[in-house]
């Protein structure tokens, strides 16, 4: 009996494991639905995990509601045929980020700042993602390209803060991001650090000890902007992580993007705001949708998410009211939508 309790624990902790969760994140349609007993879903279409594979981690997973077709997380991730349609405005690459790639991998679009696409890989496949028809293979950052990167930075001296992002630059090793961090800190006009992440709401178990100390070591001020749509992606796991991330000095913000039938409503938004700030994050940005090839069933008409906005200003404080914008090809900044 014992060593039967021993062995589930071991079993366990290996479950918990964030690399074998992340290896695991990667499912079928059919084994999707069978894990939230659901016979069948009447938007389902595997054939879209052609286009976009499917990926749902476990902590992620394990927050859908089971039997409940319409759970806002499910559809976040969902094959559906309407990925499929050919939609007037949409495109495989609506912010135009190719044109603004000095080399393969480094997005400099904005003066003071630089996106280094650190890695292709995500935990979770969100169906609405921008770049999920980047082609990553031709800007796929090798280990050894990084340096490539790290010169232009170093040659840059306006560029005072690089951003990670993907793909999910958390999907790295400890070792190949301390790598990576190391030699970003070590250029003197860079003074902060970004990291975009899914990770830290859909694989939370990814903030590790090891990931905590490397932070804490570098000697430069470092942001996370988690990107969470949704309140029940919020549980207890991901307020552990935020905590240590706390501790260790990081600045915590998150970004949302508006998605009909998963967040197109201003009460679910404020219960958002509130969660994230019970676990010390705060709001920052709520973006409408980029228009890329296979999103077009999440978009929200603009007079409604302009009422959504309002109303949403008038049941939360302003510090937890995230700015409303939207990304616009050649803009030099995000542009705040007028309300
Ligand atoms: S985690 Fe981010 S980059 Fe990855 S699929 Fe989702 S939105 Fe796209």
């Amino acid at each position: 009996m014992i060593q039967r309790t021993i062995q589930t624990v071991e079993a366990q902790a290996q479950l918990d494991d964030w690399k074998s969760l992340l290896k695991a994140s990667r499912i079928s349609t059919a084994d999707l639905l069978r894990r939230l007993n659901l016979d069948e879903h009447p938007l389902a279409y595997a054939d879209a995990e052609k286009q976009f594979e499917l990926r749902v981690p476990r902590p992620y997973l394990e927050k859908i509601e089971s039997g409940q077709p319409n759970d806002p997380l499910l559809l976040q991730v969902l094959p559906q045929k309407r990925e499929m349609l050919e939609v007037d405005g949409y495109s495989n690459d609506p912010l135009d980020e190719e044109k603004f790639s000095p080399l393969p991998g480094l997005i400099h679009k904005y003066k003071s700042r630089v996106l280094l696409i650190a890695t292709q890989s995500c935990a979770v496949h969100c169906r609405y993602c921008f770049r999920r028809n980047f082609p990553y293979n031709e800007h796929r950052v090798a280990r050894n390209d990084w340096q490539n990167a790290i010169e232009y930075i170093n040659e840059n001296p306006e560029i005072n803060e690089v951003i990670l992002s993907g793909g999910d630059p958390l999907v790295l090793t400890n070792e190949h991001l301390s790598e990576l961090l190391n030699q970003i800190v070590a250029i003197k006009h860079v003074t902060r650090i970004r990291l975009h992440s899914r990770l830290i709401s859909t694989l939370p178990q990814r903030v590790d000890a090891g990931f905590i100390s490397l932070l804490s070591s570098l000697n430069t001020n470092v942001v996370m902007v988690m990107h969470c749509n949704h309140p029940n992606e919020i549980g207890q796991d991901v307020a552990d992580a935020t905590q240590k991330l706390k501790h260790a000095g990081v600045v915590l913000l998150n970004q949302s993007v508006l998605l009909k039938n998963i967040n197109d409503n201003a009460s679910i938004l404020a219960r958002l705001s509130e969660a994230l700030f019970n676990i010390g994050v705060l709001p920052y940005y709520l973006f409408t949708l980029d228009k890329v090839h296979g999103a077009a069933h999440f978009d929200i008409a603009t007079s409604t998410y302009l009422e959504i906005y309002r109303e949403l200003q008038g049941l939360l404080p302003g510090y937890l009211v995230p700015r409303l914008a939207s990304e616009i090809p050649d803009r030099t900044s995000k542009t705040l939508v007028n309300t």
